[in-house]
């Protein structure tokens, strides 16, 4: 498997993605823990150099995507969902 958590679609801010080429299954761990040394952990810090992250953040905030997606774990972004409903 290769690419941005392997999306079908085409979207420019995919081709500057700092995950691609980047091992996918550290992208969607086992635990959401972000201890040092975890797969998520290792995620977000490629995530963190990422000049598409805001972009990756959103798109996956509005799907509502499993994984790390712009450095947020999956209950993280469920938490800004759930904060922009209640408004
Ligand atoms: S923010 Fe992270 S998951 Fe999103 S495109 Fe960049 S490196 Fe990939």
């Amino acid at each position: 498997m290769t690419g941005v958590h392997e999306h079908t679609a085409t979207y420019d801010w995919r081709d500057e993605a700092a995950c691609v080429g980047e091992d996918p299954e550290i992208f969607f761990p086992l635990s959401d823990s972000a201890a040092p040394g975890s797969e998520a952990s290792l995620a977000r810090a490629i995530c963190r150099r990422c000049p598409v992250l805001l972009a990756c953040r959103t798109w996956a905030i509005e799907r509502g995507e499993d994984g790390i997606w712009g450095a947020t774990t999956a209950a993280q972004r469920r938490s800004v969902r759930r904060a922009a409903t209640d408004r």
